[in-house]
């Protein structure tokens, strides 16, 4: 009800901490304005009334009187943090009548006109919705003509004529006298806030962010303290904790003489707390004790704004701090260290998708080393968000986001960047800027994100209008590669690869992924094809492969023409074989006085099928990709050291490989290829148990699960199965290892049919595994690989609330996995069920998971450490612990 800003406030008001009196408007109130009324209504008015003659009384001063004059500010503030997103009125209450009291009481006219030539322009970008750049101008022109770097040190009298041209510019665009009256001024502030709430920016933040729409905006009406009150006064921001790597320390900054907006918009640089700590050391240990007090009351790590008003300290705001991923699992693991919370509360403070961040990508060794050898670092800004990236330079925001959906991977650069960016910013792989520190708009923006940026990299010009960014004499220009290192805020010009850092390099990262497997009842696999990506799963904390596949070991350059190979010559095969098999079935069933005749034909089946070149290509194809293979398993096999390893047999939709078909996320792949060219799958299985009869014998654990993919009917995968119990027991012999080593044998889930005749599918196999993917594109009728077309817009008209192919559907496809999951295990009590798809990394599918009952995720290797954290909130959601 009383959004973020308004309930903190509340809340630091009763630790009794210096908060400058204020009252906030419901959300309620909001939505009844946006929704019914359109105007504030009578009771409403009235309230806002008596209120208001609360904060005139604790002040004793009055709003709009000339000799006494109260000022305050509107600010919006919701339920979720929307950094920038809204709108906020200060100085409310200045006008020609209350201007030169406010002189008289403050003894410093430079303050005073200031603040009204604030307010005006603050009020009319708001209320009258006059857009900023002409009073941008006035300020420029009059800084030129004084010759002055800052506002601050503009004279009186140019102040004076900032605000008479201020005024002029309002009343012209806006065709209205300027308000004067202060009761009224308040009100239509209000009123804007609301409306703010539903502004293009806001709406398209909370799209992006999953915030609903109908929470609606508080309005914190507050009396206003001034940092722009002289050189003893400053305005700032602090965090409790690092906020980029979490380390417990008063971290921020602030600037004297300034107001709140100067320290966002990042138009000065600002100072450091430590300067504080030296420049003002009584305040800066008032602060640093509130810091303190703030961390304990909310058991979280907070991010603080202070204004100094002739040097007395005010709290002007607390929330929970957005920090990078890094900081939020140090900041965790280290808060249960001092008892300010307990292992479960730092399990559910860091959410899958942070974890996933931490391991996000910085520039390799040696490419870096060459670029700092070639001279191509080009200079250095505030390290503002970890991670590196590397893209084509541009220089808006419509630019990058068009690009980036042209499939280009964007660097932005904006001198500074403002909401207005947003979609930039989302856009981008990472954000450069020449002005603006540590907390301004771009920095706070990306941390969020958990994309690179560099801030404040004030040596540089960027021109967004020529389009070039120049520094130290080098150009560059739009459409060039560059690369940045957010963390240590260098900039490059070309591209620079990039890694992945290892887990034990991560502070606090073993800790919480212990306390998280602690609580966990699902099991996590990975999806990996090679032991490197394999070795990095197990790092990662996998506890085997959930899939792998198979297709993907072909995709090497020397290989893939091998497989392409296969897949023509199979057509010839079949066709030659099949003849042969005909006549062998016909011989079979005459008797043995008219055989002769067929005998000869046979005979010569036999001899064109064998001599016949197409037969040979694909035989050999055949054998050199069992030795591939053989060796492909025993490196996962090894790596695994006795880890479950589900090996999926083929699954090559055509168009993969070059192909033509004219479905092939429909067409002759998975186990319909398996039917049709049974040697294929054979050789698979000969080449499985070849692999994990050598590794057994090297005395390493194997626990190989073979796995058929796209299984329809019971009678495809009864088929299947015996042909691969037989090979198995064929290679076994062979190898004289006969029961030396279980191969389970299952299915992939992945088809509807399959899930709703599970029952029948069952009693055949060990395990089920939801290939989540291909049961979403057949549950929708969507193909897998042109939802792009469509999907964008079903989720902007909010037909579906999310992407099916990244957050399961559980009403549609979730509803097939139960079903399956339950009639199989009723109908084979032994029966594992694991899910392979995209959705096993996936914190919400995850949670699905965990509820329909299967036994085990499996995700890319990147996602692993998100779904164990994942998994074990999803365990606590449910008050649930694994049985151990
Ligand atoms: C699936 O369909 O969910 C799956 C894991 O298989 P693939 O993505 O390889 O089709
Ligand atoms: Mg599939």
């Amino acid at each position: 009800l009383l959004g973020g800003k308004g309930a903190n406030l509340a809340e630091m008001a009763s630790l009794d901490l210096p908060v400058p009196p204020a009252f906030t408007i419901t959300t309620e109130a909001c939505n009844r304005y946006l929704n019914e009324e359109r105007q504030l209504w009578p009771e409403l008015v009235a309230e806002i009334e008596q209120h208001l003659e609360g904060i005139e009384e604790k002040t004793g001063r009055r709003l709009g009187d000339p000799e006494n004059p109260l000022l305050v500010s509107v600010r919006s503030g919701a339920k979720f943090s929307m950094p920038g997103m809204m709108d906020t009125i200060l100085n409310l209450g200045i006008n020609d009548d209350t201007v030169a009291g406010l002189a008289r009481l403050t003894g410093d006219e430079r303050f005073t006109l200031d603040s009204q030539r604030r307010f005006i322009d603050l009020f009319s970008r708001v209320v009258l919705q006059i857009p900023g750049d002409a009073f941008e101008e006035v300020l420029d022109k009059w800084r030129r003509k004084e010759a002055v770097a800052t506002d601050a040190e503009l004279s009186l009298s140019a102040l004076r004529e900032v605000v008479a041209e201020y005024r002029q510019i309002a009343e012209e665009k806006s065709g209205e006298r300027f308000p004067t009256d202060a009761r009224d001024q308040m009100k239509r502030a209000i009123t804007a806030v609301f409306s703010s709430w539903n502004n293009p920016r806001a709406i398209a933040y909370r799209n992006h962010e999953g915030v609903p729409h109908d929470l609606g905006t508080a309005a914190n009406v507050q009396a206003m303290v001034f940092g722009n009150a002289g050189e003893d006064s400053a305005t700032g921001v602090a965090f409790t904790r690092d906020p980029a790597t979490g380390e417990r320390r008063l971290y921020g900054e602030y600037l004297p003489n300034a107001q709140g907006e100067d320290i966002v918009a990042g138009i000065r640089t600002p100072k450091t707390v430590e300067n504080l700590q030296q420049e003002m050391p009584v305040l800066y240990d008032e602060l640093a004790a509130i810091a303190q007090r703030l961390e304990q009351h909310f058991r979280d790590a907070q991010d603080i704004e202070f204004t100094i008003e002739r040097k007395k300290l005010y709290m002007l705001q607390t929330r929970s701090a957005k920090r990078t991923a890094a900081a939020a699992v140090r900041m965790a693991v280290e808060m249960v260290g001092e008892g300010l919370i307990n292992r479960r509360d730092a399990i559910e403070r860091v959410s899958a998708d942070d974890i996933n961040k931490l391991v996000v990508p910085v520039f390799k060794d040696e490419a870096k080393a060459v670029a700092v050898s070639e001279k191509r670092m080009i200079g250095k800004g505030l390290n503002a968000s970890p991670g590196a990236a590397s893209g084509l330079l541009v220089f808006d925001s419509d630019e990058a986001d068009a690009r980036a959906k042209s499939g280009q991977a964007v660097i932005l650069a904006r001198e500074e960047t403002s909401a207005d960016d947003i979609h930039g910013i989302f856009a981008a792989r990472g954000v450069l800027t020449a002005r603006g520190g540590m907390t301004s708009h771009a920095a706070v923006v990306t941390r969020g994100l958990g994309k690179p940026a560099v801030v404040g990299w004030s040596e540089a010009h960027i021109d967004v209008r020529k389009k070039v960014l120049s520094v130290n004499g080098t150009t560059v220009h739009e459409g060039d590669p560059v690369s940045i290192d957010g963390a240590t805020g260098e900039v490059f010009t070309g591209e620079i690869e990039t890694f992945v850092r290892r887990p034990e390099q991560i502070s606090g990262f073993g800790e919480l992924l212990a306390w998280a497997d602690g609580e966990r009842k699902l099991g996590v696999r990975t999806n990996a094809d090679s032991p490197e990506d394999a070795r990095r799963a197990v790092e990662f904390g996998a506890e085997g492969i959930g899939l792998c596949r198979t297709e993907h070991m072909f995709f090497a350059p020397d290989r893939v023409e091998r497989i392409k190979g296969l897949l023509q010559n199979a057509e010839a095969f079949a066709s030659l074989q099949g003849r042969v098999e005909s006549l062998e079935a016909e011989l079979a069933a005459v008797p043995s006085g008219g055989r002769a005749e067929i005998e000869k034909r046979l005979h010569i089946a036999h001899i064109e099928f064998e001599s016949h070149a197409e037969v040979r290509a694909y035989r050999k194809a055949l054998a050199e990709m069992e030795e591939f293979q053989c060796d492909d398993f025993a490196g996962l096999l090894r790596v695994l050291e006795g880890r479950p390893l589900t090996i999926r047999l083929l699954d090559a939709p055509a168009h993969e490989f070059g192909l033509h078909e004219a479905n092939p996320m429909l067409g002759h792949r998975g186990s319909r290829l398996g039917i049709t060219h049974p040697g294929v799958y054979e050789m698979q299985m000969r080449a499985i148990v070849r692999a994990s009869v050598e590794v057994k014998r090297e005395g390493v654990e194997v626990h190989p699960e073979v796995m058929v993919p796209l299984i329809g009917h019971v009678n495809e995968m009864r088929g299947l199965r015996a042909r691969l119990v037989k090979v198995t027991a064929q290679t076994l012999a062979e190898l004289g290892a006969p029961g030396l080593i279980e191969f389970k044998i299952g299915t992939m889930i992945e088809v509807p049919r399959a899930a709703l005749t599970a029952a029948a599918i069952a009693p055949e196999v060990s395990f089920f595994s939801f290939g989540s993917n291909d049961l979403t594109q057949m549950t929708f009728g969507f193909s897998r690989d042109d939802t792009g077309r469509f999907l964008p817009t079903y989720l902007e008209q909010e037909i579906l609330p999310a992407d099916p192919f990244v957050t399961l559907d559980v009403d549609g496809v979730g509803r097939l996995i139960r079903l399956a999951t339950d009639e199989g295990r009723k109908a084979n009590p032994d029966l594992k069920v694991g899910i392979c798809g995209e959705h096993g990394g996936d914190a919400a599918s995850v949670l699905f998971c965990q509820d329909a009952g299967l036994d085990y995720v499996s995700c890319s290797p990147y996602r692993v450490p998100g779904a164990r954290l994942a998994a074990a909130q999803a365990a606590l959601s449910t008050g649930g612990r694994r049985d151990v």
